[in-house]
C-alpha cells in the first residue's frame, strides 16, 4: 500500500491543487490531502469550510482522503504510514521555500520522501492567494476553481 500526504492550506482549493491530486493518484494507492490548521496564518475560509470544499471537489474518489493537519507534517506522515509527501511546483518562486522544507523534513524524518509534481501549464500561474484577490475585487474566478467554491465566495461576501 503506497500512501502519500499532500499538505497545504487549501484556502480555497483551486484547479491547480486538483491537478496535483489527480497526478498523485496515478502514483500512489492512497492520497491524504492534509489541510493545515495554522494559528499564525489567518485563513479566509475556516478549517471546516476548507475541508468541506475539498471533499466536495473530490466526491466519489475513494482513494483520496481529506483530513485536518495539526502539528508536524512528518509526525503525521509516520502516524499514517505514508512514505511520501507530495508538493506542487509552479515556478522558480516556489523552489527555494519548497527545497528548504523538503530537506528539513528529511532531517526530521528520513523515511519520508518529498516529491514534486508540476501542474498543467495553464495552472502554473494559479494560487489561492490570487483567486482570493480577484474575488475580493469582484472579478470572475470560475475558470480557476470548482463552481461550488465560486458559490462559497459569494456566500462569504454576503456575510
Ligand atoms: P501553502 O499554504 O502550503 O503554500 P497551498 O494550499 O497554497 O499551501 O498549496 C499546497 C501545495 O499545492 C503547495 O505545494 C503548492 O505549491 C501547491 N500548489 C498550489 N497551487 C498550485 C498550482 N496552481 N499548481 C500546482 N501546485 C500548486
Amino acid at each position: 500500500m503506497r500512501r502519500a500526504i499532500y499538505p497545504g492550506s487549501f484556502d480555497p482549493v483551486t484547479h491547480g491543487h486538483l491537478d496535483v491530486i489527480e497526478r498523485a493518484g496515478k502514483l500512489f494507492d492512497e492520497v491524504i490531502v492534509a489541510v493545515a490548521h495554522n494559528d499564525q496564518k489567518q485563513s479566509f475560509f475556516t478549517l471546516e469550510e476548507r475541508l468541506a470544499l475539498l471533499r466536495n471537489s473530490l466526491d466519489g474518489r475513494n482513494r483520496v482522503q481529506v483530513e485536518p493537519l495539526d502539528g508536524l507534517l512528518v509526525d503525521f506522515a509516520v502516524q499514517r504510514k505514508a512514505t511520501a509527501v507530495v508538493r506542487g511546483l509552479r515556478a522558480i518562486s516556489d523552489f527555494e521555500f519548497e527545497f528548504q522544507m523538503a530537506l528539513m523534513n528529511r532531517k526530521l524524518e528520513a523515511s519520508v520522501e518529498t516529491i514534486f509534481l508540476m501542474p498543467k501549464e495553464e495552472y502554473t500561474y494559479l494560487s489561492s492567494r490570487i483567486v482570493k484577490e480577484i474575488a475580493r475585487l469582484g472579478g470572475n474566478i470560475s475558470n480557476f476553481v470548482p463552481s461550488h467554491v465560486v458559490d462559497a465566495f459569494a456566500r462569504k461576501q454576503k456575510q
